[in-house]
């Protein structure tokens, strides 16, 4: 039995500085991160160290997770029982949730950063990447697909979300609650998510290609933002107000654009879904939905935007983008 960790900077590797510059970089290597772990020993795991980038998480991109996800892929190929990937936090509900939708195994894939560096009284780091090798080793995490170990909590990736700028209990699923516990250094599954079939394998130029932009509604919006956007852009994704709604201003500028481009709406609210049959005024979910955009349902502006991205890159079709957001959303 191997773990292998793939480390890509973030705080938790955030404990050296730059000669000159304020703050801590991200320096320490999965070596490092290790040797910080007590009680790592008595997991009894060898760990199989890589550590292809250090960077903050805003410097993550599809390109360099399609990467990733590729090396996470060939290790449980070579024998691996499961894979961690350190990273920062910032864009993790992001990355989780895009190899979540590419990763074919049974074998664990998990997610782990923190939110004090190492630096710090307190910092969550060691606990959270022992955590997280905890899960990757545990028979019963198999088949739960993408995993995100934090705080001793166990998420599924494509229901995480990110709901504070500090707290070390900053990760969340809000529409489900976590999947699990570790409680006393045991894995305990709680519930079961079902799994669905991976996306097929992209290119990555294409998907460095594929711009899908991100709109947030707000009151007295008039829209103007999003003129010439589908000669710019091949998607874009829609922050509505609560259940999907929008300025009766802004419904027919939305439906301009939904005859040219996938218009996908969603809730800027933090948790729950879009409606598709409540509302009936200028600018609800029925309104913009008569005039072309497609429903997001329960997924959150984030990861629609990941999901169109990826199917957009694959020349996905409006059938399957309609059929992928019912699946998914
Ligand atoms: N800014 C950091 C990053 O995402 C925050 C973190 O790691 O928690 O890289």
């Amino acid at each position: 039995m191997t773990i292998a960790l793939i480390t890509l900077g973030g705080t938790i590797a955030m404990g050296g500085v730059d000669a000159g510059r304020p703050g801590v970089v991200a320096r320490l290597t999965g070596a490092d991160l290790t040797a910080a772990v007590p009680g790592l020993a008595e997991l009894g795991v060898p760990v199989d160290v890589r550590d292809p980038h250090a960077v903050p998480s805003a410097n993550l991109t599809g390109r360099l997770l399609l990467d990733v996800v590729g090396q996470a892929s060939q290790a449980v190929a070579d024998g691996a029982t499961g894979v961690v990937i350190t990273q920062g936090t910032d864009t993790l509900e992001e990355t989780a949730f895009l190899a979540d939708l590419l990763w074919p195994h049974a074998a664990p894939l998990v997610f782990t950063g923190a939110m004090r560096n190492p630096t710090l009284a307190g910092a969550d780091g060691p606990a959270n990447l022992l955590a997280a090798l905890r899960v990757a080793a545990a028979p019963h995490a198999r088949d739960l697909g993408v995993l995100v170990a934090v705080n001793d909590e166990l998420h599924a990736a494509r229901w995480l979300r990110k709901t504070h700028s500090t707290s070390t209990a900053t990760f969340a699923s809000p529409n489900t609650g976590p999947l699990g516990q570790v409680i006393e250094g045991e894995v305990r599954v709680l519930t079961r998510p079902p799994r669905h079939e991976p996306l097929p394998p992209v290119d990555p130029d294409r998907l460095d290609a594929t711009r899908v932009a991100l709109y947030v509604v707000t009151m007295d919006d008039d829209g103007l933002l999003l003129n010439g956007l589908a000669d710019t852009h091949h998607a874009v994704v829609v922050a509505g107000f609560g259940v999907g709604h929008v300025p009766s201003a802004l419904a027919p500028v939305l439906g301009d654009l939904a005859e040219r481009i996938p218009v996908v709406l969603t809730s800027r609210s933090g948790a729950g879904s879009v409606l598709r049959h409540t509302y009936g005024a200028v600018g609800s979910e029925t309104d913009l939905q008569r005039r072309g955009l497609l429903n997001g349902g329960l997924l959150d502006p984030y990861k629609a935007r990941v999901l169109l991205r990826l199917l957009l890159a694959g020349d996905a079709g409006r059938d399957e983008v309609t059929a992928a957001l019912a699946r998914h959303g």
